[in-house]
């Protein structure tokens, strides 16, 4: 069987355009988008503004809801991480991380990955598929539903990182699609500015993104300042090599607007690409390309058994942050979030605690 069409997906015109089909008026879409994203009601038979037969109707022919909750593990700092599965079976992870005066949420673009960073747990997953818009926003309704309650306020606003599994330059139109549903005040209303999408360097979706109209923050992962080093960590490399991605990230910053900035990350892997000289290295290829609207977050890495690097002293963070500086680069030392139950960068991998498993009650 066919699977039924996810609604959370669809954009308001979709919805009003299916709405017709069923030869209802166009003030139904709005009805149904509001329940969906509004009030992160995820089935039709909680829309009881809408009538009986219409609720049954789009039971028939449709869904509100295809994810279901896993487990979900809650770090000692706080922050959750959500393993999901899709309808067909594959796993899809979101970790939420409040911080005092804000709550952040990371979601998946693919499940699984395909571009097999060497310092990357979810590499090991290797690609299973991309996602639909409606399972990237299904994430944020579940999320924010378990911490909030269903349809609850959310006291800070969200911010959204597309930093969990997948590269989401790899799923560029359903992960767009999903986005500008997202930020529709009539839903969850969470806009651009507040989102942060991550790639790895697929360069051509680089320029395609920066001539977005309305498009969220950027954030490139580069980890190396050479191509021979980038090659080894970050396959991907071979294909769009440093200066190729350098070029396309000089070509955003050129769009970027007065006081805007954007980032790069790059992850710290102790004895590899950490020393003094990497950290010269790097300012000089930020000189080289002319960059300046740019921040460097440096990660420190993040272990895990399968993975054969370690962490860089936290002396030789603070050098490597310094000599940055000291080349007139912003450089900002990221704390790990939620690295005891695998939610932290570069952890998911849909890893099973079972100490720490508690099922969610859908
Ligand atoms: N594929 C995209 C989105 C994932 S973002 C991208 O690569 O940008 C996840 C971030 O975590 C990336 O910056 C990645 O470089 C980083 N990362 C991967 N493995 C890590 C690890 N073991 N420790 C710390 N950071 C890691």
């Amino acid at each position: 069987m066919a699977a039924l069409p996810h609604l959370t997906g669809f954009t308001r015109e979709e919805l009003a355009a299916l709405l017709g089909e069923l030869g209802e008026p166009r003030y139904r879409a709005d009805q149904v988008f509001q329940g969906l994203h509004g009030r992160r009601l995820m089935s039709f038979d909680e829309m009881t503004d809408l009538p009986k037969a219409l609720r049954e109707k789009l039971n028939a022919s449709a869904t509100a809801s295809t994810l279901t909750i896993e487990s979900k593990y809650t770090s000692t700092d706080g922050t959750r991480r959500f393993l999901m599965r899709t309808a067909d079976g594959n796993p899809v992870e979101a970790v939420f991380i409040p911080t005092e005066n804000r709550d952040t949420i990371c979601f998946s673009s693919q499940s699984g990955c395909a571009l097999n960073c060497d310092f990357c747990l979810t590499a090991k997953l290797g690609l299973l598929r991309n996602l639909t818009a409606g399972e990237i926003i299904e994430q944020i309704v579940l999320v924010l539903n378990d911490v909030y309650g269903v349809g609850g306020e959310t006291p800070h606003g969200t911010n959204l990182v597309a930093m969990g599994e997948g590269e989401p330059f790899m799923n560029f139109k359903n992960l767009i699609k999903a986005l500008d549903i997202m930020a529709d005040e009539k839903g969850l209303f969470i806009v651009p500015g507040r989102t942060t999408v991550s790639t790895a360097g697929v360069v051509p979706k680089i320029h395609e993104f920066a001539a977005l109209a309305r498009r969220p923050n950027l954030a490139i992962s580069l980890s190396a300042a050479n191509d021979e080093l980038r090659n080894k960590l970050m396959p991907i490399n071979q294909r769009w090599p440093i200066d190729e991605l350098l070029a396309a990230a000089k070509a955003f910053e050129k769009t970027l607007k007065r006081g805007e900035r954007f980032t790069f990350e790059y992850v710290l892997l102790g004895g590899v690409n950490d020393s003094d000289e990497h950290a010269e290295e790097l300012a000089g290829l930020l000189r080289k390309h002319d960059l300046r609207k740019v921040k460097i977050n440096l990660i420190p890495h993040n272990p895990a058994e399968q993975l054969e690097y370690r962490p860089s002293s936290p002396e030789q963070v603070l050098r490597f942050k310094e000599i940055l500086e000291q080349n007139g680069v912003s450089a900002y030392v990221r704390t790990p979030r939620g690295r005891d139950i695998y939610a932290a960068c570069g952890q998911l991998a849909a890893k099973q605690e079972p100490n720490l498993v508690q099922i969610a009650g859908r």
